[in-house]
């Protein structure tokens, strides 16, 4: 699995090693399976993490990108709980996301119960914003993304849109167990809540379930998006087969 970013039509941002499996597993999975291109940013290496070492969910981290043949993983290691939008950090995600020209980037949602998380919902709309900046000097040519979409990891939300990840549920699951360190582990004593392996699974899978009842599939993932959704025809967005 190569770091190094290349052109990608989804590019997935997430706070912290395992995030964009945990978000939208599925939907990567989806579509690596109809030909799109992925790649994946990790914005810090998730040091403090309870379980783990960096190295061992870096390793991880990659295996589990496989699943969905992304082209690259890189990680800008921004520090674990030291996510912020501070200008330098701004252009640098700007630069990748330039480099990685996506036609949509998929990042956290801005409600979300870690501070990273949060933080990384405003850099990833601000990079978005700079990349785009025809005047801004980057050493990387200007692009424009043309959707950006947020994405929860701790709760059923209600969602702008739905994929439906049914057909893939499989290797959604298996993108999760590829992090062995976070999901198959025992849990350490400083970590007592609800954070073992068998509650992530049971947590994925009931709130694809939740959110797989609102478009009538079995499992499906949500997303936001703060523009608008450009539609040509309303019996062909429902139709059912
Ligand atoms: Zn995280």
């Amino acid at each position: 699995m190569p770091e190094q970013v290349e052109p990608v039509d989804l590019l997935a941002i997430g706070a912290h090693p395992d995030d964009v499996e945990y978000g939208m597993g599925g939907t990567l999975v989806r579509h690596h399976h109809v030909g799109h291109r992925i790649g994946v940013v990790d914005l810090t290496r998730g040091e403090l993490g309870s379980k783990g070492d960096p190295q061992r969910r870096a390793d991880e981290a990659h295996h589990a990108a496989e699943v969905y043949g992304a082209r690259f993983r890189t990680c800008l290691d921004l520090g674990d709980t030291q996510v912020d939008h501070a200008p330098d950090r701004v252009r640098r995600l700007a630069a990748v996301i330039r480099a990685a020209r996506p036609r949509v980037v998929a990042s956290h949602q801005v409600a979300d119960r870690h501070p990273d998380h949060r933080a990384a919902h405003e850099l990833v709309r601000r990079a978005v914003f700079a990349a785009a900046l025809s005047s801004l000097d980057l050493g990387v040519a200007h692009h424009v993304v043309d959707g950006v979409v947020s994405f929860p990891t701790d709760r059923v939300i209600a969602g702008d849109l739905y994929i439906d990840v049914s057909d893939v549920w499989d290797e959604r699951r298996e993108t999760m167990h590829r992090f062995a360190s976070q999901f198959t582990a025992p849990t350490r004593d400083i970590d007592h809540r609800l954070y073992g392996i068998d509650d992530y699974l049971e947590v994925v899978t009931t709130r694809a379930r939740a959110h797989g009842q609102r478009i009538g599939v079995r499992y499906a993932e949500a997303f936001v998006t703060e523009q608008g959704v450009p539609i040509d025809d309303l019996v062909e967005l429902f139709a059912r087969t």
